[in-house]
């Protein structure tokens, strides 16, 4: 495997960051998980969007263009022969010293890593999945908002862990007002009354790709779609639920909190939207 580092095609064994970077001693960087489908990167622009907003929200400079980093990214797809898979980018603050101050950190260290991935098993997929809403509140806003898709995971790794520790793979998160968040790594959606709704950037939901672009199949499938708060009690009494992210795709999900969801099967509205998903990701993005 090859591996881009800092402007090279390295192999897998010489991508090595200094432990000086305060990326790994700070998670002081940002990121972005990227799919592509048969030699299209799905989103690519999008994505690329996303990460100079989050650097941009956490003052950090990307000494790259745009179209360098597409570039960069299709190179390490083409490198690796990846025409199905998940890439992962990631820009820290760089190497820096043992203080917090990100002034002696002069330039960032670019990784991007073309890899396969299987985030939930595939049965899961088929029949649906159990979750439960964990304890750990997601981020307040105030202290680093949810848009940012920062290297600093602790929170959202705490809910995993709490979600495994209940005997299923994902779990809800509440923002610190009690109203439904996301879940660790994916965005959630529910089915109610005809419509499809959503946590709002409000409750403390990450702006997903996969999110947006379900928003937008939604609304070409004639479905009312609507980003607010949402409860608990909301989820409960939800015709259908899934949930949407560049690792686990569109999952369904037919359990909350020991709750059954509809009919405790993936419902009409998720397999349509699922089908319409499956129809553009090859067809909406960047050729390598
Ligand atoms: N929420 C969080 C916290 C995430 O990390 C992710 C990305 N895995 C998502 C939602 C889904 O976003 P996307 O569709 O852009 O992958």
């Amino acid at each position: 495997m090859k591996v881009f580092l800092n402007g090279q095609l390295v192999d897998k064994a010489d991508a090595k960051v200094s432990v000086f970077d305060h990326g790994f001693l700070y998670g002081d960087g940002v990121f972005e998980g990227i799919r592509i489908y048969e030699g299209c990167i799905f989103k690519l622009e999008e994505h690329l969007q996303r990460l100079e907003y989050s650097a941009r929200a956490i003052c950090l400079n990307l000494p790259w263009t745009r179209e360098q980093l597409a570039q960069y990214t299709c190179d390490t797809c083409r490198a690796n022969n990846l025409r199905n898979g998940y890439i992962r980018l990631v820009v820290s603050r760089g190497d820096g010293d043992l203080g917090l101050s990100p002034k002696l950190c002069k330039e960032p260290n670019i990784v991007i890593i073309a890899d396969k991935i299987t985030l939930y098993p595939p049965e899961l997929y088929e029949k649906g999945m159990r979750i439960v809403t964990v304890p750990t509140r997601r981020i307040n806003p105030a202290a680093l908002p949810p848009m940012v898709k920062s290297l600093n995971y602790l929170n959202n790794i705490l809910g995993k862990i709490e979600a495994h520790n209940a005997g299923v793979a994902e779990a809800i998160m509440l923002n610190d007002q009690g109203y439904v968040a996301e879940c660790t790594a994916d965005n959630i959606f529910i089915v109610l009354q005809g419509r499809l709704l959503t946590p709002a950037g409000y409750s403390g939901a990450l702006r997903g790709i996969t999110r947006d672009a379900v928003l937008g199949l939604a609304r070409e499938a004639g479905l009312e779609v609507v980003e607010t708060n949402l409860t608990r009690y909301d989820l409960f009494i939800a015709d259908e639920c899934f949930l949407t992210g560049t690792g686990a795709e569109i999952i369904p999900v037919v359990d909350i909190d020991a709750r059954r969801i509809g009919n405790g099967v993936p419902g009409p509205v998720t397999k349509d939207i699922l089908v319409r998903f499956k129809a553009i990701v090859s067809k909406q993005g960047t050729m390598i």
